[in-house]
């Protein structure tokens, strides 16, 4: 096959596997569908859109909206249909990504789809950040950080992410904070990227606004950074009936508080109940998600999927060994995936 770059040559397809199993806590989804009344007015206004006509070029709408809720420039916004789209956006764009290992994969794929010089360093010892090592890895380019981070849950701190953040601005490189499950740790980071044109934020309708099936997700940027992004996406990139969705939503975000209320009851519940398992070990999370320690994933992802209960493997990240990722779902979903669990110890 000549037709192709040869870096794209021996791609490894995205790590995802799809199984069917009554509870489902693999894909860190909100257990939640949108509340009735919100899809039904979605739909409302889905209907009375001219579908032959194109959407606006850059979702100018949904950028007023969003640039007045969050009082950020509405030149540093751009949405996309998911934030895995802009990761690949900003790895095309990217003279060089700088991931950590373990972290979201997604970042890793992007840099070797786009071509992209790629370099990782390790999260230390309890899954803390290599502060020291990044600070002298960071030469330039775009630097992905989670945070909270995926898959481990945790969250740095924030003397931490100044220390970043200045040496982004010192390097002229870009710091791009994914955050993806702020709302289930309550953060917020954007005061890091107001005063500095070097870092930026990723976030996403996916996990707390309950739309993982719709696909969108927006950056948070300097004007300059935004512009470049928006350029190297298509233009019309965000459909017409996804920015319908939006507006609904965005008018009406009560719904969200409620999920996050309960994932964070159930996770600390799951959180404190694994605990006393004989052989797993819970890692604490600010997420939506626990990574359990097993003595054996396949073992134990086999155990729970034969009881109806679907997981995600983690064990074959480098740290991760006999690693589990739970998504927290509703307290019978959890329930189940418990009862799942300590059938383990006694099997
Ligand atoms: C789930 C997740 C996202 C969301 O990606 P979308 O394409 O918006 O669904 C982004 N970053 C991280 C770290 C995630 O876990």
């Amino acid at each position: 096959m000549r037709a192709f770059k040869a870096h794209l040559r021996g791609l490894a397809p995205y790590p995802y596997k799809k199984e069917e199993a009554p509870v489902k806590l693999d894909q860190n989804e909100s257990p939640l569908d949108l509340p009735g009344g919100l899809k039904e007015e979605a739909l409302r206004r889905m209907a009375r859109l001219p579908w032959n006509r194109y959407p606006e070029i850059h979702a100018e709408g949904l950028r007023r909206r969003l640039s007045a809720l969050l009082d950020w420039p509405e030149e540093g916004i751009v949405l996309a249909p998911g934030s895995n789209l802009l990761i690949l956006a900003l790895s095309l764009a990217a003279e060089e990504v700088l991931d950590l290992v373990p972290s979201f994969p997604h970042y890793a794929h992007a840099a070797k789809v786009a071509g992209t010089p790629y370099r990782a360093v390790p999260l230390l010892e309890g899954f803390a950040l290599p502060l020291e090592a990044l600070l002298s890895a960071f030469t330039g380019g775009v630097l992905f950080l989670p945070n909270p981070h995926a898959p481990t849950g945790a969250l740095f701190p924030e003397e931490a992410l100044w220390g970043l953040a200045e040496r982004a601005k010192e390097v002229e490189g870009l710091l791009v904070v994914d955050e993806a499950y702020r709302e289930f740790a309550g953060t917020d980071f954007s005061f890091l990227a107001r005063q500095n044109p070097h870092v930026a934020l990723l976030r996403t309708f996916s996990k707390a606004f309950a739309l993982g099936g719709i696909r969108a997700g927006y950056l948070l940027a300097s004007p300059e950074v935004a512009g470049v992004v928006r350029e190297v996406l298509p233009p019309f990139v965000l459909p017409a009936h996804t920015a319908a969705i939006l507006e609904v939503v965005l008018e009406n975000p009560g719904y969200v508080e409620k999920g996050v209320a309960l994932v964070r009851a159930e996770r600390e519940r799951v959180y404190g109940e694994l605990l006393r398992h004989p052989t797993w070990r819970p890692y604490p999370s600010r997420t939506n998600f626990l990574l359990v320690k097993t003595p054996d994933a396949e073992e134990a992802f086999r155990h729970l999927l034969a009881r109806g209960v679907l997981v995600r493997r983690q064990d074959r990240y480098p740290g991760l060994e006999g690693c589990l990722r739970v998504t927290i779902g509703r307290k019978e979903e959890m329930d189940a995936f418990l009862r799942a669990a300590f059938g383990v110890a006694y099997a």
